[in-house]
């Protein structure tokens, strides 16, 4: 524990009484934490703020610190009303950089302060317990979050709840929150096989962590640890991983054969399946945005049901309790989810109806070219109707057309504007890559001249026009979304190996119902202008390039995620241009400085965490776009 004695600066308002007493206050700790709003009232929105911390012996204070200005205090707790400092373990997603939460309570407010690591975390609670240990303290207290209005330990829903876990004022939870490197022992201690999949790659930094690989399963052996897991590969190894890379899979996960499961499907796609059938309890289960989790999305046409506005669509998160059982509504736990939907299609069961129909997608109607087989790109000409020009890019103009009854937008390729051989070589492999957030490419048509490519319609045009033509009037909901929709679609590029080379909101398109889709996808490499794709070109996106990029032409899915990271700053500032009025060399030289793109004002913090993460010097420490699409996730609501 820090002895020295700190001399505040005393303003000359200040009674006598008051400097003496702030002169004999005794800084124990301080240092930089984030905080997350304690939401005192109802409708304050949550958000994860960086705060310099200092604690002394009478309280605990936090301050906004920015570079080269006085510290603003915004918040400080009398130490005498803290009843409980304790570790939070929690196996959920937490929604800014620093991973290791502990809670504060005082008089009715939970505090949630997050540390870098799990050593300054125990030195802040073991500092805090100290210096209120003489309080009157709670018995009992949540080990783990408050959230979405329960506890997520033991589901109660008052949130000044007694605790579900004796307190101790002394010494810290040390049965449930180990230090980084937890001990050996601990592994076996969950009986019941759970499955998990890789986020994304991991490798070891001792010997008692197990590498991962991305998207490969692992048995899930305990996941009692705040930060590690213990998983079993498929050769029998075990060892700890971090649990942010790793997603935890329904143990009956494989739903394929039921008319309700739609895999991969939108919220909003879903909302207009369920609202064309226009049937009583039409209900579909579709897989939440966040891993592992599903949704019921289901139809009502009750009269005053509490639904959002013009919507009749509910959404219910099917969730886990603490003893790995399935529910809808709390008191019907069932041990598989078919179990659970065949309970609900007989009972409403605390649901805005019974799940009366299940809907399925119509097959039929689906224009999806990875039907197509080999070599069936070909787009018949006599099949391909040409309208008025909507646009016009790198290639050439683009035209509005028909084919096979569905609206099309034509790329007519300039002659010497494209690498025409290289594309048709790779054009299957581009037909095939289908997903909701990809702007298709369905074919193209290569015996006449001019080439031309033949891409789903996008009524809204480009992202980019379409912010700035919006300025003032997106909300948080939609920004979000906007990210949302294109890390899902990097997330699937990703999977399948494919990387994009000019991700930008320049590249993104905008459908009739206000989806972004990402657009353009490794179309950079089939470029004949070296202004373009060279480094060195004049219409090189330098300020859209990682600094591997911009060195030595080093092209990967890391690069992808750093452009992500300038999209998202993007689409928070509502179409700007990043580093206005400088130049490339410019922002060159402050990138190798460390100097960033600086938050958006419109950016919530756990956004701009993201972005920052996506602009690390080493590709390596980047995250993956399944891991940001997680992250994206949860801070959404489903
Ligand atoms: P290029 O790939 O030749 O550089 P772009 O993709 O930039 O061309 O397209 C130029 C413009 O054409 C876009 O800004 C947009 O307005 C319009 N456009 C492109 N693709 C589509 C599409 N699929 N649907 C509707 N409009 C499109």
């Amino acid at each position: 524990m820090l002895k020295e004695v700190v001399y505040l600066s005393v303003s000359t308002q200040e009674t006598h009484m008051e400097s003496v007493f702030a002169m004999l206050s005794r800084v124990i700790i301080k240092g930089t934490l984030i905080k997350k709003s304690q939401q005192k009232r109802r409708t304050s929105p949550c958000n994860y703020k960086e705060r310099f911390f200092v604690l002394n012996t009478q309280d605990l204070t936090y301050s906004e610190q920015r570079p080269g200005k006085k510290l603003i205090q915004k918040g400080c707790i009398e130490l005498s009303r803290i009843k409980c400092v304790e570790m939070v373990c929690s196996d959920l997603p937490i929604p800014c950089c620093n991973k290791y939460p502990f809670q504060v309570v005082h008089d009715n407010y939970y505090l949630y302060i997050f540390a870098p690591d799990n050593d300054c975390r125990q030195k802040w609670v073991r500092a805090l317990k100290e210096e209120t240990k003489c309080n009157e303290l709670f018995s009992k207290y949540h080990p783990n979050f408050w959230m979405e209005g329960k506890w997520k330990c033991c589901y109660q829903t008052e949130k000044m709840a007694t605790g579900c876990q004796e307190y101790s004022p002394v010494g810290y939870a040390t049965k449930k929150c180990l230090p980084p490197t937890p001990d050996t022992e601990r592994r076996l201690s969950d009986t019941s096989q759970r499955m998990v999949i890789a986020l994304q790659d991991y490798s070891p930094h001792g010997n008692t962590d197990l590498p991962l690989q991305k998207d490969q399963e692992y048995i899930l052996l305990d996941s009692s640890h705040p930060d590690w897991w213990t998983v079993q590969d498929s050769r029998g190894n075990t060892g700890f991983v971090p649990c942010i890379y790793i997603a935890e899979k329904s143990p009956c996960n494989n739903f394929n054969r039921f008319e309700w499961y739609i895999k991969d499907i939108t919220r909003r796609r879903a909302e207009e399946l369920l609202i064309k059938e226009n049937k009583e309890g039409a209900f579909m289960v579709r897989d939440s945005r966040l891993a592992g989790v599903y949704t019921v999305s289901v139809f009502t046409k009750a009269p005053g049901s509490n639904v959002e506005k013009n919507s009749q669509v509910k959404h219910y998160q099917i969730r886990e309790s603490v003893t790995s059982m399935f529910y809808l509504a709390e008191k019907y736990l069932f041990s598989t989810i078919p179990e659970l939907i065949q309970y609900h299609q007989h009972n409403a069961a605390g649901l805005i109806t019974r799940l009366r129909h299940p809907v399925s997608l119509d097959k039929e109607s689906s224009l999806n070219p990875a039907e197509h087989s080999e070599g069936q790109w070909e787009v018949d000409p006599l099949e391909l109707t040409l309208g008025e020009e909507v646009g016009s890019g790198q290639f050439g103009l683009v035209l509005q057309g028909q084919w096979r009854g569905h609206r099309v937008a034509v790329k007519m390729v300039r002659e010497g504007a494209m690498s025409e051989e290289d594309f048709k070589d790779e054009a299957r492999v581009m037909t095939m890559l289908s997903h909701s957030k990809l702007v298709q490419l369905y074919g193209l048509c290569t015996h006449h001249s001019p080439m031309c490519l033949v891409f789903e319609f996008m009524d809204q045009g480009s992202l980019s026009d379409f912010l700035r033509a919006r300025r003032g009037r997106l909300s948080q909901d939609t920004l979000l979304a906007m990210c949302l929709d294109v890390s899902e679609a990097m997330a699937y590029l990703h999977s399948n190996n494919f990387i994009h080379r000019d991700l930008a909101a320049r590249n993104c398109l905008v459908s009739e119902n206000n989806e972004v889709k990402v657009s353009d996808f490794g179309m950079t490499r089939f470029v004949l202008d070296d202004q373009y794709t060279s480094s060195q070109g004049s219409k090189f996106p330098f300020k859209w390039s990682s600094p591997e990029v911009i060195k030595y032409s080093k092209f990967s899915s890391k690069s992808d995620v750093w452009a992500f990271g300038v999209f998202m700053w993007e689409v928070y500032t509502e179409g700007r241009l990043p580093y206005e009025n400088q130049a490339n060399s410019e922002v060159v030289e402050a990138l190798n400085a460390g100097v960033r793109l600086l938050k958006p004002r419109l950016a919530p913090e756990a956004v701009h965490i993201l972005m920052e993460w996506c602009w690390k010097e080493k590709p390596e420490q980047r995250p993956s776009f399944a891991l940001l699409l997680h992250e994206l996730a949860s801070l959404s609501d489903l």
